[in-house]
């Protein structure tokens, strides 16, 4: 009787122990298999290159939500800074956003890091009125050095669709021609881009594209333009005044305008002909560029550069998190400077009493 009940208890505390290891390894294996599936869930389309930003803060998330942006109070007053020291480069801005030149970044490995993400890339072009001259070599070159093995949108804005012409794209890569009116000036037409790509953005892209850069179309690719350019909110150093003090820039002087900038304000004059980032950081920019447009314009006062001084004032308190060098738009009537290693992308050479609508 005495070694039965032993028998017995000995069972039971086997059992109990069974149980115990049973329910341990059974909810170990629920929570790998709970970060699996959370692996599998997809994230919003919002990419960088290392940081995945969610358009909306998680629902429970207890952390302090920060966006990303940089922004810096109106006339804070520091040195200036620049691109090149000498005959140096220069690859961080005193914000600490890099700075790309040839040199700086390895494009096997960053084209590694951005393939698995499957992010589709827009590109805005306007050909209006005789501008339609330059598509075809922008766009034939575009196919040879833009974001090559990526998927890659082109809008083409234009007021003669019928012209635009049929290059051949690489599987991925399409072209899209959205119809917009001619103009009598070619300051009203470089100016409402904004307001066009804001449009687009809201109507089209929103759930398709990830990053978007707006581009010049009297321009053309010499060489690779990828991944190492991708950004939260990119900009380009004009090729024209990097090595200038900022007094000698060509912002808009008059504090009239929205797009003031004082004589010991600024940190680089940035290229309206490129700029890009993630799409709700364009979406973002383009609506205050174009609100701010329109406001001067209630006023009668137009910018000295039109949507280039409004981006360059933007810029000014919305630090850009990757800053192009000008390898990312010379210009074709300009020598290039011996820290110029390689030329990707350039403004052709114009005859600006031929092309424009007026002088
Ligand atoms: N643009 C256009 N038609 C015009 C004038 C301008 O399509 O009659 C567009 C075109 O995309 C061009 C951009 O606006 O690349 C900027 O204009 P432009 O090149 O004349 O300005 P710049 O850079 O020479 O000051």
């Amino acid at each position: 009787m005495h070694l039965l009940n032993v028998k017995f208890v000995t069972v039971i505390l086997l059992l109990i122990l069974l149980g115990v290891l049973y329910s341990y390894i059974f909810r170990a294996y629920r929570i790998v298999v709970s970060f699996e599936q959370k692996d599998k869930i997809p994230v919003d389309r919002a990419h960088d290159s290392s940081l995945v930003v969610p358009d909306q803060p998680a629902p429970h998330a207890d952390f302090r939500a920060h966006d990303s942006s940089l922004v810096v109070p109106d006339h804070l007053q520091y040195e200036q800074p620049s691109i090149v020291k000498g005959n140096d480069v220069v690859t961080v801005t005193p914000w600490l956003a890099p700075v790309v030149w040839e040199g700086t970044f390895n494009p096997v490995l960053l084209d590694s890091i951005y393939r698995p993400k499957n992010i589709t890339i827009a590109a805005t072009v306007f050909a209006v009125g005789k501008y339609i001259m330059f598509l075809r070599n922008f766009l034939e070159t575009a196919e040879q050095h833009f974001f090559v093995g990526f998927r890659v949108h082109v809008y083409v804005f234009t007021d003669q669709p019928k012209e635009v012409p049929m290059v051949k794209m690489a599987a991925g890569r399409q072209l899209m021609v959205r119809s917009v009116p001619s103009s009598k000036r070619w300051q009203e037409i470089s100016a409402r881009r904004m307001e066009m790509i804001q449009t687009l953005i809201e109507e089209k892209l929103f759930k398709s594209t990830d990053y978007i850069f707006c581009l010049d179309v009297d321009s053309k690719f010499h060489g690779r333009w990828g991944t190492e350019s991708l950004g939260r909110l990119v900009a380009v150093v004009h090729p024209g005044y990097y090595r200038d003090k900022r007094s000698r820039f060509p912002y808009e002087r008059r504090p009239a305008s929205r797009a003031y900038i004082a004589p010991e304000e600024g940190d680089f004059y940035y290229c309206g002909g490129a700029f890009g980032g993630l799409l709700q950081e364009v979406h973002l920019l383009t609506k205050t560029c174009r609100a701010n447009f329109e406001a001067d314009a209630q006023e009668d006062i137009e910018a000295a550069w039109q949507e280039e001084s409004h981006l360059n004032r933007y810029m000014w308190t919305n630090k850009p998190s990757k800053v192009l060098s000008p390898e990312y738009l010379w210009q074709d009537f300009k020598a290039k400077n011996p820290e110029i290693q390689i030329i990707r992308f350039s403004g052709v050479v114009k005859n600006y009493a031929e092309i424009r609508p007026n002088v």
